[in-house]
């Protein structure tokens, strides 16, 4: 009902800009120009005023000017702040807010008081604090994420309608707080509070009228930018009114401000009351600072005092003006350019590299004397820090390009480099980006070559923002803080950054009588509250069992033969013991943990396809089949010399690749996990019927998938399970093809068949706990929730045959939860609260309906695809 009230405010606010500017002006000068009346005759202002000669203490003159320092300081970073957001449009809208707020506050005092203006100016540091640009920046933040006219009066309206009741109150509470010093009894206090009271309303009356009309109007007035879109519409505020909905005041609170609200209202209007009855009445008529101080005497300074203060307040705004209008600007757009969800560094660092980055030139050459007493013609860079940050930020920011001054030759770079005294430190980003246009440097040794991975990392990334087609493209793909020395030579080349990805929890989930809380990275919304609402059923239901079938990983190297009979002999050789016993001879020397189990033999023409079928202990062990294959096949050109390897993988393997061998016969870990869920939960908590889920599986996971020729897709959504899992831990995510396989099959159970018995069976899940991505440190994070981190300690192979377990039970969670989905009809309900939260009304709406297309009317939690 509030909401809707200051919603209707807001739209007739930003629908009638020019009425509600001119009402509002209008008013002000009313107010102006009744004061001029009243005190025609001793028209006062701030400087004029008549200064009473009186011994002033000194801690007096340091408090105050302590007080108007921190005001200063205080706007200041609320400027600074508002900077952050990259926008002109806000720091213009939020600067008209502050001065004509402000304007409208000093009409307001100069009326309250009239002549009587001697002293006031001690006070209005604290009007200053009282600003709080954030909520006209966030109102300015709903109108800019428009796309249109019409949408800003909607998004102002919409604005107006979450802020405006809590700023409401917040005027409220703070006003009657403030209030109360109004009656304390000390003059200062007093005024003080009178005048926090006057700014508090002055800001209310300010945001609620004369601000959004004047959003409206400034945004309407620059409507069209040449490409016919809204030059103002910023895509960083695309989302502010999902955020700021997310970001409602807590009722709590909310309730509690009002409580305190009325309790205030209440020892204000007992205090008056007792006032009156005392006889102060004709004291409250007189103005504040005559009942203050009858004799004028209050808050006089001496000049020379004044002045000492004036000079430190003057000096200090001076100081953070210039700081904030010659430096701040290259100071932001590098921050900014750097902004990422994860930056972790501390601003005060930051700040420092932005310095070395934009505001100053690079220092001037300095003789260095090396330890040999040779003069060294350097520009020196003092550190690694400080040359990456400029190596992001040109690329990236308008900053003015270094003053590096003249580079110097490719010949003087190059013996700096491979000086034992010199070194990549001592060369400009300039100069490294001509060794490696030049070839000098290979790009993609610019990590092992410079003296830091990261600055490697960021002259690459500035090397490359200049050929894409936005060349700012880069700026929101971290790349900072980030430990490169894992990743060089393990996981990934020509490294631009990391990719972060949200990671969420679901469990507990029972599983073999113990519990796990299993890391799931994922972007999409639903999946993990749908899982771990599966963990929860089978969690109540005494949780579920797993096995391990088998444990193998294949490589499958095609071999081409003469002839088809030569390549038959040479498989039925492979086929007897001795021959595989040759064979396993040279592929188990090639690893600790790889020991040949098995080989699969098949013939194609002249071509030879054999599989390799290996344990791999806790690794994955790809690169470990691999290198055991070719030394195999080595040994087999000593037995044939007429065999000729085409490739080390045949696709026979297979890797990575949809295939019906994999599903069949197996590959890396095979895994089954069961349960029996009680009816009452799969009533209670999965809002369904042993029977609807019973026959829906049939329909879907079985017969459904047969008749889409399905290989391994007898299933719901394994692979949204096994996906999240793999990214978290580690895992190689191209070998979710594989490791998805699974049929899920439910049946009734229990005497009277309304419990449901469910089993997912899982034949060829390719992960491991050491190797490859487990080896970066949040992935073995993700790894150690589970307790699989490294190397099992007692047997080697163990910790992953245990992931394996994991995954293939929180596939059954998946499974279960998003089946019930399903068949209580939610699916498409759920994917709308999870993925759409603001578009949902609409989607309904668009139903024709304005309800979801099912009836139960239950809370939705559940369901994909
Ligand atoms: P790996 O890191 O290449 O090999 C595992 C290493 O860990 C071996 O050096 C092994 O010792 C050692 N190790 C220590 N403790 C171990 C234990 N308890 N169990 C097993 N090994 C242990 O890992 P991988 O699993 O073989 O290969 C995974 C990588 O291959 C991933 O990065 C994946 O993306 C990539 N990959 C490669 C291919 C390919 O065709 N080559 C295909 C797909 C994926 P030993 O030296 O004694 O064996």
């Amino acid at each position: 009902m509030l909401a809707r009230l200051f919603r209707l405010h807001g739209l007739l606010v930003a629908s009638h800009p020019w009425e509600v500017i001119v009402g509002t002006l209008a008013l002000t000068v009313c107010l102006v120009s009744m004061n001029n009346l009243s005190a025609s005759n001793q028209i006062c202002s701030w400087n004029d005023c008549p200064k009473v000669e009186e011994k002033v203490h000194s801690s007096d003159i340091i408090i105050l000017t302590v007080t108007r320092c921190m005001a200063i300081v205080y706007i200041y970073f609320q400027f600074k702040n508002l900077r952050q957001l990259g926008s002109k449009y806000i720091l213009g809208i939020a600067g008209l807010f502050t001065v004509f707020s402000s304007f409208v506050f000093s009409t307001v005092v100069i009326h309250f008081f009239g002549k009587e203006l001697t002293g006031l100016n001690e006070a209005l540091p604290f009007f200053l604090l009282l600003i709080d640009l954030s909520k006209a920046c966030t109102l300015a933040k709903f109108a800019l994420s428009s796309n249109s006219q019409e949408e800003v009066r909607e998004n102002i309206s919409e604005g107006m309608a979450i802020l405006g009741p809590t700023f409401t109150l917040d005027a409220l509470v703070e006003c009657l707080v403030i209030g109360i010093g109004t009656m304390s009894g000390v003059p200062q206090l007093e005024i003080m509070c009178c005048f926090g009271c006057m700014s508090v309303l002055a800001n209310y009356f300010v945001f609620m009228t004369f601000f959004p009309a004047c959003v409206s109007l400034v945004l309407e007035l620059s409507r069209e930018s040449r490409e016919g879109r809204p030059i103002w519409q910023l895509s960083q505020f695309a989302h502010v009114l999902a955020e700021e909905e997310d970001n409602k005041p807590n009722p709590v609170t909310q309730r509690v401000k009002i409580i305190m609200s009325l309790g205030l209202a209440l020892v204000h209007a007992h205090t008056r009351l007792i006032a009156e009855h005392s006889g102060q009445n004709r004291t409250e008529e007189l103005p504040i600072v005559e009942r203050l101080d009858p004799a004028g005497t209050q808050w006089p300074v001496q000049l020379s005092s004044i002045d000492l203060e004036q000079v430190i307040t003057l000096g200090l705004a001076l100081l953070l003006a210039v700081k904030y209008v010659f430096f701040e600007q290259a100071e932001t757009e590098s921050s900014l350019s750097l902004k990422s969800p994860i930056i972790s560094s501390p601003p005060t660092q930051k700040q420092w590299l932005a310095e070395d980055c934009c505001r100053r030139d690079l220092p001037a050459p300095k003789p260095q004397k090396t330890s040999n007493d040779r003069t060294v013609r350097l520009i020196i860079i003092p550190s690694a820090a400080s040359v990456s940050c400029s190596g992001e930020s040109l690329a990236q920011t308008s900053c003015p390009p270094q003053s590096v001054s003249e580079s110097r030759s490719l010949e003087e770079c190059m013996a700096i480099l491979s000086d034992p005294q010199g070194g990549a430190h001592l060369l400009s980003d300039a100069e490294v980006k001509n060794l490696v246009t030049s070839r000098k440097i290979l790009n993609y040794k610019l990590e092992a070559v410079l003296e830091t991975p990261e600055r490697g990392v960021a002259i690459r990334r500035q090397m490359l923002s200049s050929k894409l087609p936005i060349p700012t493209a880069l700026a929101s793909l971290p790349y900072k803080d980030y430990d490169y020395s894992k990743v060089m030579g393990n996981c990934c080349e020509n490294v631009i950054g990391y990719m972060p990805v949200p990671v969420g929890v679901a469990g507990p989930l029972l599983l073999d009588e113990k519990q796990f809380y299993i890391p799931m990275a994922t972007t999409e919304g639903c999946l993990i509250a749908s899982t771990n609402r599966g963990c929860r059923a089978l969690s109540l239901s005494g949780g579920c069992s797993s096995k391990i079938l088998a444990d193998r990983m294949t490589r499958g190297p095609v071999v081409r033969l003469p002839s088809a009979c030569r390549a038959a002999e040479v498989k039925i050789w492979l086929e007897t013991s001795d021959g595989f016993s040759l064979i396993k001879e040279a592929f188990d020397q090639t690893s600790r943990f790889a020991r040949l189990e098995k080989l699969l033999v098949c013939l194609a023409g002249r071509n030879l396809y054999i599989r390799f079928q290996s344990l791999t202990g806790d690794a994955m062990g790809m690169n470990m089949l691999s290198k055991g294959t070719e030394q195999a096949l080595h040994r087999l050109q000593q037995q044939y010399p007429d065999v000729e390897v085409l490739s080390v993988s045949g696709n026979y393997c297979t890797d990575k690749k949809s295939a019906a061998i994999n599903w069949i016969l197996g590959r890396g870990k095979s895994a089954v996990c069961e349960a029996t869920i009680p009816a009452r939960v799969v009533q209670e908590v999965l809002k369904s019927s042993t029977a609807a889920l019973v026959e829906l599986n049939i329909n879907k996971n079985l017969v459904g998938s047969a008749m889409a020729g399905s290989i391994g897709g007898f299933n719901a959504h394994a692979a949204n399970i096994v996906t999240a899992i793999y990214i978290a831990c580690g895992q190689d995510p191209a070998q979710t093809v594989g490791s998805s396989n699974c049929i899920t099959q439910m049946e009734p159970a229990g005497p009277a068949g309304e419990d449901l018995y469910m089993s997912c069976t899982m034949p060829s899940i390719e992960l491991g706990t050491v190797g490859g991505g487990t080896n970066l440190p949040p992935q073995q994070a993700c790894l150690q929730m589970l307790g699989v981190e490294g190397s099992s300690p007692d047997q080697p192979g163990e910790n992953a045959r245990q992931l394996a377990r994991v995954v293939c039970a929180t596939v059954l969670a998946g499974e279960l939860s998003l089946m019930a989905a399903l068949a209580a009809g939610h699916l498409v309900k759920s994917h709308m609260t999870h993925n759409r939260k603001k578009k949902q009304v609409s989607f309904w709406s668009e139903c024709g309906s304005g309800q979801p297309p099912t009836n139960t009317g239950r809370p939705l939690r559940a369901g994909f695809l």
